[in-house]
C-alpha cells in the first residue's frame, strides 16, 4: 500500500526562522502555501525522494497552534504516499483501523489526503497522501 514518505510535517511557530535552519542544511523551499481548511501555512522543502513540510499556524485555534501548545514545536506527522487513497483508506478501514478522515480532503500541493486516528497511531500522526507524479 505504501510506497514511501512522502514528506514528515514539522510544526514551527514561524516559517521564515525555521527555513533558516533548513536553507543552511542546504534545503530549499520549493513552494509555499497556506491551507485555510487546516488553519495553516506550509511550506516545502525537497530533500531527495521526500520532503519536509514545515507548517506555521495561522490562527490560536488552530491544529497546529494547539499541536506546538501541548508539545511543543517538532515533527507533527509523517505522511506516506499511497497510489490509490481510497483503496488504502478502505483496506485500514476492514481492518478495523479507526481514522480521522474516511474520504480523503485536499491537501496542499494538489494532494489528496487522509489522517490516521492518532489513538492508532502509537503516539505519531499519520498521514495518506495520494499526488499525481
Ligand atoms: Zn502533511
Amino acid at each position: 500500500m505504501i510506497k514511501k514518505i512522502d514528506h514528515i510535517g514539522v510544526a514551527v511557530k514561524s516559517i521564515a526562522e525555521a527555513a533558516r535552519l533548513y536553507e543552511s542544511l542546504g534545503l530549499k523551499i520549493s513552494e509555499t502555501e497556506e491551507v485555510e481548511s487546516q488553519k495553516v501555512r506550509v511550506a516545502f522543502l525537497p530533500t531527495g525522494d521526500s520532503e519536509v513540510e514545515l507548517l506555521e499556524s495561522t490562527d490560536p485555534e488552530g491544529p497546529i497552534a494547539k499541536f506546538i501548545a501541548a508539545r511543543g514545536e517538532g515533527i507533527q506527522h509523517i505522511a506516506f504516499r499511497v497510489d490509490n487513497i481510497e483503496t488504502a483508506l478502505a483496506t485500514l478501514k476492514d481492518a478495523g483501523i479507526r481514522l480521522i478522515d474516511e474520504k480523503p480532503r485536499p491537501g496542499a500541493g494538489g494532494a489528496r489526503i487522509a489522517f490516521l486516528h492518532p489513538k492508532e497511531t502509537f503516539g505519531t500522526l499519520i498521514e495518506l497522501c495520494e499526488r499525481e507524479e
